[in-house]
């Protein structure tokens, strides 16, 4: 089977890529240079499998019309995690919304064999900031953030991230009902995602997900985060549920909450203060202001349908935290 993955030089998609390999799949990756091209094929420098399409922006126009030639099964990851916003649309909507949407446009176009597209979207998608904080919430694949376009222009970074994850995702749904193509969809949404980096990063460009972990660890903070969204899951689970939505017959058009569970950045300074003692004196155990717990999360659709046994926190914590070691 040949896959196509888009966004590869990304932290989830780095495993994804990993899995895809390793279960036998050929895989054309999307990558935005040349260069990420060559990082990755020095992973795998015998893998005559991988092969690499460079798309330097998923928001132009026909972007992907290229790369899907020739693929039997599509897998998007690509799409801007960052808050480094100056215009909510180029920055973050566009490529969010165009991005899937010319995939799905390409696919049905010029790959009619394509019969199943796996959609990395995000807890983004699902949590909903205008539900009370009093009201206590278990959120489900059944839940979608009610975020308007107006607020997604707003000045607010993560309401701007969340809304383009949003709108990415109704964009696919919609394409499916109108445009009635060959292919399924399945979306993955988890919340934050933790986990060891097989991507190339560096202490200065962590991603996003990942920053919060490693802040704790490099003593630039004194006291404990307050986390905006208290629901978290390991980046192997989350490349096993890609790849798993691609092969099970269930899963064509689902959305999956793909989560492991809650955490307080309390627990988080324990694990690393406990498996980690050189890090004493580094690592923050005051806590801020808690945010109040207001929604709790089910994944047993994600366990029922694609069979995922969910890493837990301290050793997802450890696993990550062993690399930025060698960094502090
Ligand atoms: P990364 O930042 O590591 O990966 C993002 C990927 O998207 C990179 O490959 C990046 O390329 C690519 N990309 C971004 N913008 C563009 C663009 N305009 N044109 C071409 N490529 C682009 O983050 P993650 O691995 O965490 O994110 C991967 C996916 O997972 C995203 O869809 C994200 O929304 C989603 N997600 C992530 C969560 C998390 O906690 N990490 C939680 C829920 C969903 P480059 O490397 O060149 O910048």
């Amino acid at each position: 089977t040949i896959a196509l993955l888009t966004g590869a030089s990304g932290f989830i998609a780095g495993h994804v890529l990993k899995m895809l390999l390793d279960k036998g799949y050929t895989v054309k990756a999307t990558v935005r240079s040349q260069s990420k091209a060559d990082y990755l094929k020095s992973l795998y420098p015998s893998d005559a499998k991988l092969s690499f399409a460079i798309v330097e922006d998923i928001a132009a126009p026909k972007a992907f019309d290229e790369a899907v030639k020739g693929v039997d099964v599509i897998v998007h990851t690509a799409s801007p995690f960052h808050f480094r916003v100056t215009d909510p649309v180029k920055d973050l909507l566009d490529p969010a919304i165009k991005g899937t949407t010319s995939i799905l446009h390409a696919a049905k176009n010029f790959a009619p064999q394509v019969k199943r597209i796996v959609i990395t979207s995000s807890f983004a998608a699902i949590i909903d900031a205008s539900r009370s904080a009093d009201m206590m919430h278990t959120y489900t694949e059944a839940d979608w953030n009610s975020v308007t376009w107006d607020q997604a222009i707003g000045s607010n970074p993560a309401t701007t991230y969340r809304a383009s994850k949003t709108f990415a995702e109704k964009a696919a749904w919609d394409f499916l009902e109108k445009e009635k193509p060959n292919f399924t969809v399945t979306t993955i949404n988890p919340p934050l995602v933790w986990g060891p980096m097989v991507h190339d990063v560096s202490p200065e460009t962590v991603n996003t997900s990942n920053a919060s972990i490693w802040n704790l660890v490099n003593g630039s903070q004194t006291t404990l985060p307050v986390a905006p969204v208290h629901a978290w899951v390991d980046v192997r689970n989350v490349a096993e549920a890609h790849v798993k939505a691609l092969e099970t017959p269930k899963a064509e058009n689902q959305r999956y909450f793909v989560v492991a569970g809650n955490f307080s950045y309390k627990e988080i300074s324990d694990i690393l203060l406990k498996d980690f003692p050189q890090l004493s004196g580094k690592v923050p155990t005051e806590v801020g202001t808690p945010a109040k717990k207001n929604f709790d999360v089910d994944n047993s659709k994600s366990k029922a349908d694609l069979g995922i046994e969910y890493i837990s926190l301290e050793q997802s914590i450890v696993d990550l935290t062993k690399q930025f070691i060698d960094w502090v």
